[in-house]
């Protein structure tokens, strides 16, 4: 899959993506992440990307014009105008990442997923001109209810949650299965899970749980002992202690997926 991220800091991820499964990924093939500088696109002296903004208020605003010529010079091809726009096309997403967004989740990094390749728009100071969001981004994506200062960070996330679930960027393939907000309860039935989330049925969050928590050597550390049923080696007693613990987190720590995961009444 490739992510082409577009930043006015392409330094910025010198770094944050040279790491552990994010990195290997990359160097198998399996992710080709390339950093794109959006002032390439500008074509005044002081390569602007910013301006003030019409309506007054405080900063700045990055203007549409290196925006537009940036994401049509990846494509190869033009977006069209206020006349005609030309449609999408099937298997790329271009993404604004925006505090104003939707909220991006695990599915929405499974979804991506499918796809062959991600445009993603990085934010700076008052963030960027709406016609963006309308006519060039096919979706405008938060990574959480917070304002960062811009949108590198974000971006970041989203490509390594979304790397790590392409097929072959984990070792052991079975992992992302029993993780947080994947389908804890059962795996095969993941597949109908995911359509019905991607209907956006009330169904959608149902089963979804935090992971189990997770014990190491020493079995017993400054007097804190390893649970027994971990140790005493049956393998469905430790399954079944896995499932109420994580549904015992998720209760505690997020009450809204668990409230979510119950049955309808
Ligand atoms: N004025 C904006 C915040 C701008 S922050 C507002 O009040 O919503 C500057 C840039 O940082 C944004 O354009 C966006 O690209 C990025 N950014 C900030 N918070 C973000 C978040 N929670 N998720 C995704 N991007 C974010």
């Amino acid at each position: 899959m490739r992510f082409d991220l577009i930043t006015i800091f392409p330094e910025f991820f010198d770094g944050p993506l040279d790491h552990g499964i994010v990195r290997r990924a990359r160097e198998a093939k399996i992710a080709e992440i390339r950093v794109q500088d959006l002032r390439e696109f500008t074509k005044d002296r002081h390569r602007t990307v910013d301006d003030r903004p019409f309506g007054g208020g405080e900063g700045m605003v990055l203007k549409p014009e290196p925006l537009f010529e940036a994401v049509e010079s990846l494509l190869g091809h033009g977006v069209g105008d206020a006349e005609k726009r030309v449609p999408p096309e099937a298997g790329t997403a271009v993404v604004l990442m925006s505090a104003a967004g939707r909220l991006f989740t695990q599915e929405t990094a499974r979804r991506y997923a499918k796809q062959e390749r991600l445009i993603v728009i990085c934010g700076r100071y008052e963030g960027v001109d709406e016609r963006v969001a309308e006519f060039l981004a096919n979706e405008e994506i938060s990574v959480g209810d917070y304002v960062l200062s811009g949108g590198e960070l974000p971006a970041a996330i989203v490509v390594d949650a979304v790397t790590r679930l392409l097929p072959g960027a984990l070792g052991n393939e079975a992992s992302t299965e029993n993780e947080s907000f994947s389908c804890l309860e059962d795996s095969s039935d993941q597949k109908a899970v995911l359509a019905s989330e991607t209907r956006h049925s009330p169904l959608a969050t149902r089963h979804l749980l935090l992971d189990f928590p997770h014990y190491t050597r020493p079995a017993e550390y400054r007097g804190w002992k390893v649970p027994d049923v971990l140790i005493g080696g049956n393998h469905a007693e430790v399954a079944k202690w896995r499932r109420q613990q994580a549904a015992e987190k998720t209760r505690r720590n997020r009450p809204d997926l668990y409230e979510a995961s119950q049955p309808p009444q």
